[in-house]
């Protein structure tokens, strides 16, 4: 349940609600929005009459919500959550950026070529997986503790924040103490032990959906990180599997980004580069990513897509990604909500 309060409740008019709730062996916890306040109800199992609370001064409206989602809806936090990485690098709001970089750190010079050429296009987050879930046993699994290291070089030297997978507790526990932003992968959006864990670091997530997540899957991995107490999580669109297609190829949901939006405050970004196993794609889904309103873009660049150990097919080279920032710029200046790399 949440009880949305009046403008200008007083405080000892919500300590009487707070105390009531408590009454009842229930637990509350306050959301104070830029707009209005409002008392999430926790722990109450089944149904909670709101008749309970019309002897209590102070009180707007209450909302029914569902007992597996609370803090994920936007009835629980009416403004927009920004997720902030430092530095002034934020997500959410008007806030929107682009993440990019290579599938995989490969080596050191790589990474370093990479990041020089992204910081200089005013790209502030560097992506790269050093820890790699690949389909194969046999293809190449990242350089591990290494490349963590080659990433966190590179983006020390040009600036800038960087991104990278956890797969399990061990990586998680690296990524909490190196990157800025820990990625949980489309394979362990399911993963609540992992997700548990993430919802205890004081660090940004960023979820990616599940190949066959739905959007109430997605809300409910959501729910398990805020639940334990971590409110910076940003949402990855991914695209879902498309049956029976060749080159592994899936579909970005714009509608359930459009969806997602209404229901949840947190961040969504697009990954324009998983879906389509196809360079040429990219360009024209980060646009229309944007003009759905999406949060930011995380988009696979390499200086060599072809000789790529990961995902190559669809990594822009350097020239194919400064020919979409042309077009992307054009957009940003008629969005509400403008890449900051152009700022
Ligand atoms: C990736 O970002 O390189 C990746 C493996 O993504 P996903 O989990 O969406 O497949
Ligand atoms: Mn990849």
């Amino acid at each position: 349940m949440l009880i949305i309060l009046k403008i200008g409740t007083t405080n000892k008019q919500i300590l009487k609600i707070i105390q009531g709730i408590e009454h009842l062996g229930f637990k509350a916890r306050i959301s104070k929005g830029s707009q209005r306040t409002a008392v999430l109800v926790h722990g109450n199992i089944g149904y909670l009459d709101a008749a309970y609370f019309n002897k209590f001064d102070g009180i707007s409206k209450i909302i029914h919500i569902s007992e597996r989602l609370k803090m994920v809806y936007r009835e629980n936090n009416p403004s927009d959550s920004i997720v902030n990485l430092g530095d002034g690098v934020k997500f959410g709001g008007k806030e929107s950026q682009i993440i990019a970089g290579p599938c995989s750190v490969e080596d050191k010079d790589m990474i370093m070529e990479t990041a020089g050429f992204l910081s200089s296009r005013g790209v502030k987050i560097l992506r790269g997986g050093a820890f790699k879930p690949r389909t194969s046993p046999y293809s190449f699994q990242g350089l591990q503790e290494k490349g963590l290291v080659y990433l966190a070089d590179a983006a020390a030297k040009h600036n800038m924040k960087i991104v990278s997978e956890a797969m399990d507790e061990y990586s998680l526990s690296l990524m909490a103490e190196t990157a800025d932003m820990i990625q949980i992968g489309a394979r362990n959006m399911q993963n609540y032990s992992l997700l548990k864990k993430c919802g205890q670091l004081d660090k940004p997530i960023l979820l990616k959906r599940g190949f066959n997540a739905t959007l109430d899957d997605v809300l409910v991995s959501l729910e398990y990180i805020l639940a334990e107490g971590n409110p910076n999580v940003v949402l990855c669109e991914r695209g879902i599997r498309m049956y029976g297609a060749s080159k592994q190829r899936s579909i970005l949901d714009f509608i359930g980004l459009s969806d997602f939006k209404s229901v949840s405050h947190l961040p969504i970004i697009v990954d324009p580069s998983h879906c389509t196993r196809d360079r040429s794609k990219v360009p024209n889904l980060a646009k229309s990513a944007m003009v759905y309103g999406c949060d930011g873009l995380m988009v696979e660049v390499h200086p060599n897509p072809d000789q790529a150990l990961s995902d190559g097919p669809q990594s822009l080279d350097f020239n194919q990604f400064d020919k979409m920032l042309i077009d992307l710029k054009k957009l940003s200046k008629m969005s509400e909500k403008p890449l900051k790399i152009f700022d």
